[in-house]
């Protein structure tokens, strides 16, 4: 098949105007200007006329689990009032909520163009249930603040319960809800299976203070749930994160958030040789108003940055389109090409697929979007304001 487009963004090179794709199977196997391709190629034409054809985007923090909580939750004044709001609606839920709130995700995000998705749930006993639309990284949210001896055991579980899958990971919740032990335990198995680690790291105000000073709203709420905290009063977040895991190891490591960081957290960052992949989250980050992301320091340090959407539980849909717009208001400095790169490229190499997908190149799988693409402005600039679902898709070559 060759599909021919007004444009081709192939995130590897610039736009090629009046452009096409030879796809076989699931692979894409040519890509250049149509009249060239025409030529030494065969195979039915799909032509998408006015339109820019571009990757599938990738979605690098997303919680599936809660999509049915949009718009459930008001902004709270606290972050551990939002933490008992989420549990309160969660205690509604069964099991057969929390699938439909997944399958519903799916359907959502694959509407808005997303054809791979690192996905975190806390019931990964569920996920055989479910058979995913696109690409799906299933990262199993590991939470042991109850349990702390029984981090070994935690691990295991969802390791049995996630290994069938084609991708996962494993995602320790957060420094605040998973001991040092269940970061270990999950580091290890990342060494040994090849696989993906995830977890939130200094996304709130509250946490800060929480670690450095032994204080605030969120540690008097772990501390009324009885979590050791004896971790508390010591260091930043991201100073016990980069202490409690390997260096070796952080090139596995897509840590969203990372809003809180100190004078002192950048010095450790430029010390250390090894970067780990970090996730932003435009729209859940204004609806907690957290501290402003430090995207060109991390950007200049050599971070790969990518976003993701988070839950439904403190964003209004899943549109990477819309937490794009999102992003550029908050760096309006930032080009439009550079932030597509965060839903394709980026994330693509977050996940280790960067031979694979987050391009139009030859050889990598056949996951493309179009996007109506006319006179009015460059290719990226119209691609950042689109805001309706997808009508074309391709999806591992099939649409
Ligand atoms: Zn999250």
């Amino acid at each position: 098949m060759i599909v021919r487009a007004r444009t081709v963004v192939t995130m590897d090179g610039p736009p090629i105007d009046n452009g096409a794709v030879v796809i076989r199977e699931h692979q894409i196997l040519d890509v250049g200007r149509f009249d060239e391709i025409k030529t030494h190629n065969a195979g039915e034409i799909v032509d998408l006329g006015e339109q820019a054809l571009l990757p599938g985007l990738i979605n690098a923090h997303c919680h599936l689990d809660y999509t049915c909580l949009r718009s459930k939750i008001p902004p709270q004044k606290s972050f551990a009032d939002w933490i008992r709001a989420i549990n309160a609606e969660k205690a509604k839920l069964s099991a057969e909520d929390y699938v439909r709130s997944i399958r519903e995700g799916f359907a959502e995000a694959k509407r808005f163009g997303t054809t791979g998705v690192a996905n975190l749930t806390a019931f990964p006993e569920l996920v055989s249930q479910i058979s995913s639309p696109i690409r799906t990284w299933w990262f199993a949210e590991l939470i042991d603040v109850r349990a702390p001896e029984r981090a070994s055991e935690i691990v295991d579980h969802a390791l049995e319960l996630l290994e069938p899958m084609q991708n996962w990971g494993l995602a320790p919740h957060a420094l605040f809800t998973a001991s040092a032990d269940l970061y270990r335990r999950c580091e290890k198995v990342a060494q040994h299976k090849d696989i993906p680690l995830t977890t939130h790291l200094a996304e709130s105000r509250e946490e800060m203070q929480m670690f450095r000073d032994a204080s605030g709203p969120l540690y008097e709420f772990l501390k009324s749930i009885e979590r050791p905290i004896n971790d508390c009063g010591n260091g930043t977040p991201l100073g016990l994160f980069l202490s409690a895991t390997g260096d070796r190891a952080l090139p596995r490591w897509i840590v969203a958030h990372l809003n809180e960081l100190m004078e002192s957290d950048f010095e450790l960052l430029e010390r250390s040789k090894t970067r780990f992949h970090v996730v932003h989250s435009p729209r859940s980050h204004d609806y907690f108003k957290h501290s402003q992301f430090s995207f060109e320091r991390l950007r200049s340090l050599g971070f790969n940055i990518c976003l993701g959407t988070d839950s439904l539980a403190s964003n209004e849909n899943l549109s990477l389109f819309a937490e794009m717009r999102a992003f550029q208001r908050e760096f309006p400095g930032v080009s439009p090409e550079e932030i597509l790169k965060m839903i394709t490229v980026n994330p693509a190499t977050a996940l280790h697929q960067e031979n694979m997908m987050g391009r139009i190149r030859p050889g990598f799988c056949a996951d493309l979007i179009a996007v109506p693409c006319g006179d009015r402005g460059g290719p990226f600039e119209q691609i950042l304001g689109f805001d309706r679902s997808i009508a074309w898709m391709l999806l591992n070559g099939k649409m």
